[in-house]
């Protein structure tokens, strides 16, 4: 019988919370106190805090987070955003639906993360904002971005969706720029039992803009001063939430050990991950890189084990970007990344026998019929 791997397996860690997120539930519901309550009050503070950070705002999910954030900044038509196509699509919609333009950038090739000597280039007076993407669990390379910022009068904004934790020299990665926006998806290092996101800031008056575009752009009720939509978090999330930032810190050690283990065991076989000195990375996803990808994803499925490709197309490429297409070759690294990265399974409660058995299949030997030459020999570099 083969044994599966999930690639984010999220039973086992219910079943540790369980009795805690039940009780907080049901104590959310026993207040009945469910527009922006006491529960999203509190997560708000307790996350702020946590990033050492003065404001935090709940709101639906990570996209909204990222738009908001934008529109608190002024971002409209005729601006245009810097950011980069080897993520989630998430960025270009946000930014679209302000009426401004995504540049993308190219990443650089050992982190897949904004490569900030392509980004002078892309400035334009049109330039309002940079929008670097904390990737698979690790910060972006914020010093020189935040010089460039400085230099050119731009904003930052952080997507940190999938860093929850993840420090950049010794701060949090979040708390780096003007404003951060961070999904809560359910899937991410903190994640909610459905959809949840929050931006965090130092600034008071894009706190309070982001406060109000996400409740109908309104200080008090029926008193609208801008056209906001409706992004509030739930009160049920905020309290699912409460519980399980109190072991983001433990979680996100045990993501870290896993990743000791595979690259111990594969480094050399594949293209590893690199953590950047004076990043620590969270493993929010754990990216091989090889030529074999496919290869050896067909022969890990055929085992049980399920593995993922993040992001298999890059944004540039997908129809629904067309209009921001950049001239073609312009994102050379991104193109060859989406061909060669494998997510591994990661999460929390993985096991050791399970990582060795995940390299076991990853170091198996590729079947001569199966090998695909390249320049940098049988396995790429
Ligand atoms: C998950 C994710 C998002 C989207 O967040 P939602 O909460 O699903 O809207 C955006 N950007 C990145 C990098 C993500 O990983």
């Amino acid at each position: 019988m083969k044994q599966e791997i999930k690639l984010v397996d999220l039973q086992r860690q219910y079943q540790e919370i369980r009795e805690e997120v039940i009780e907080a539930i049901g104590s959310a519901l026993d207040g009945m106190d469910l527009f922006l309550g006491p529960n999203v009050r509190q997560f708000e503070r307790e996350f702020a805090d946590y990033y050492g950070v003065s404001e935090g705002v709940g709101v639906a999910s990570g996209t909204d987070a990222i738009h908001l954030a934008l529109r608190a900044c002024d971002i409209g038509p005729g601006d245009e955003v810097i950011t980069v196509a080897h993520t989630f699509i998430a960025k270009v919609e946000a930014i679209a639906m302000t009426g401004a333009r995504p540049i993308f950038v190219d990443v650089d090739a050992q982190t897949a993360t904004m490569d900030p000597e392509q980004v002078t280039a892309a400035i334009t007076p049109r330039t309002r904002a940079l929008l670097p993407v904390h990737l698979y669990g690790q910060a972006a390379d914020m010093n020189p971005l935040r010089g460039i910022a400085r230099e050119y009068g731009l904003w930052i904004i952080e997507d940190a969706s999938q860093a929850q934790g993840a420090r950049y020299h010794g701060q949090r990665a979040g708390a780096l720029g003007d404003v951060a926006a961070f999904s809560l998806y359910y899937s991410k290092n903190l994640g909610a039992y459905g959809e949840a996101g929050i931006a965090t800031t130092n600034n008071p008056v894009i706190a309070e803009r982001i406060r109000m575009l996400r409740d109908h752009g309104s200080r008090a009720r029926y008193q609208h001063e801008l056209l906001g939509m409706n992004s509030r978090l739930d009160e049920v999330h905020a309290a699912v939430l409460r519980v399980k930032l109190r072991r983001l810190d433990k979680w996100n050690e045990q993501r870290r050990s896993h990743a000791t283990a595979y690259t111990a065991r594969l480094r050399g076989r594949v293209a590893t991950p690199v953590e950047r000195s004076g990043s620590e990375h969270v493993y929010y996803t754990y990216v091989i890189q090889t030529d074999e990808r496919d290869v050896i994803r067909d022969a890990l499925a055929k085992k049980g084990v399920q593995t993922g490709i993040h992001y298999p197309v890059p944004l540039h490429l997908q129809p629904a970007c067309a209009a921001f297409a950049p001239a073609p070759e312009s994102l050379p690294i991104t193109e060859q990344l989406a061909g060669r990265i494998l997510s591994l399974p990661m999460f929390p409660e993985l096991t050791t026998e399970e990582i060795e058995r995940v390299c076991d299949l990853v170091e198996a030997p590729i079947p001569i019929g199966a090998r695909r030459r390249t320049k940098g020999g049988i396995y790429g570099q």
